[in-house]
């Protein structure tokens, strides 16, 4: 069984992925995370996330593997842990450009069907109802207004003890949704057959509830 999650930064599919991986005993795989660590290696190496050919360049010398310990996802870029550097605000603006780099997305998207194909998983992600798994068993599609999404960005950064700025990260949501939904190739779009959710004025436990019972409806 798989189960996808799409919908736009900030939104709370991580968390309510977490608690469905959790309650339902499945695996939960947060595929934005292997975007980030491509994304923080072109960081690192000084290269810009824009740059295609470059990004393509590195690709086959990147090695991204995700472990969990403890059922907690863990993310290796080139053998060192890198799950809690690809959470720094600033990887986030490299995650969606480098994510629209064609070798990058297919490169990431192969992974990921090989990791849902072995095992009941949840994957989290923009594309997975609609590219990566079209026959998952159940697709949602997550999605909250752009403040109330900046709000728990905000919160969550802070609470991690980083400086930033409410406007600044509505300003970085509003760019990355842009980039999401407007790239060329396997864009964030809500798959026909998916079932929406807004989270904008509802809890994620509540969010997790009805995800839960029409899992269980079925
Ligand atoms: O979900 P998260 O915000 O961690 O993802 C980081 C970036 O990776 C997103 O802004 C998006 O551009 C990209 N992404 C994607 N496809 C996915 C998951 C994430 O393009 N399936």
């Amino acid at each position: 069984m798989n189960i996808a999650i799409d919908g736009p930064s900030g939104a709370g599919k991580s968390t309510v992925a977490k608690i469905l991986s959790k309650t339902l005993g499945i695996v939960y795989l947060d595929t934005g995370a292997m975007y980030r660590a491509v994304g923080l290696k072109a960081y690192r190496a000084g290269i810009s996330p824009t740059n295609a050919p470059a990004v393509g360049e590195m690709l086959p010398d990147t090695k991204i593997d995700i472990a969990y310990e403890n059922g907690v996802q863990k993310v290796f870029l080139d053998g060192e842990d890198v799950s809690a550097e690809i959470r720094l605000h600033h990887i986030s603006k490299y995650a969606s450009d480098v994510s629209a780099i064609h070798a990058v997305r297919l490169a990431m998207v192969e992974q990921q069907r090989k990791i849902a194909a072995k095992t009941d998983s949840v994957l989290d992600g923009r594309d997975i109802g609609t590219f990566v798994l079209p026959n998952a068993e159940f697709k949602f599609y997550l999605t909250a207004d752009v403040s109330e999404r900046a709000k728990r960005r905000y919160l969550e950064l802070t609470a991690k003890g980083e400086a930033c700025v409410l406007s600044d990260i509505e300003r970085d949501i509003a760019a990355r949704d842009y980039n999401d939904t407007h790239r060329d190739f396997a864009p964030l779009r809500q798959a026909d057959d998916a079932i929406v959710i807004d989270s904008t004025h509802i809890s994620i436990d509540e969010v997790a509830g009805k995800m839960l019972s029409y899992i269980k409806c079925m």
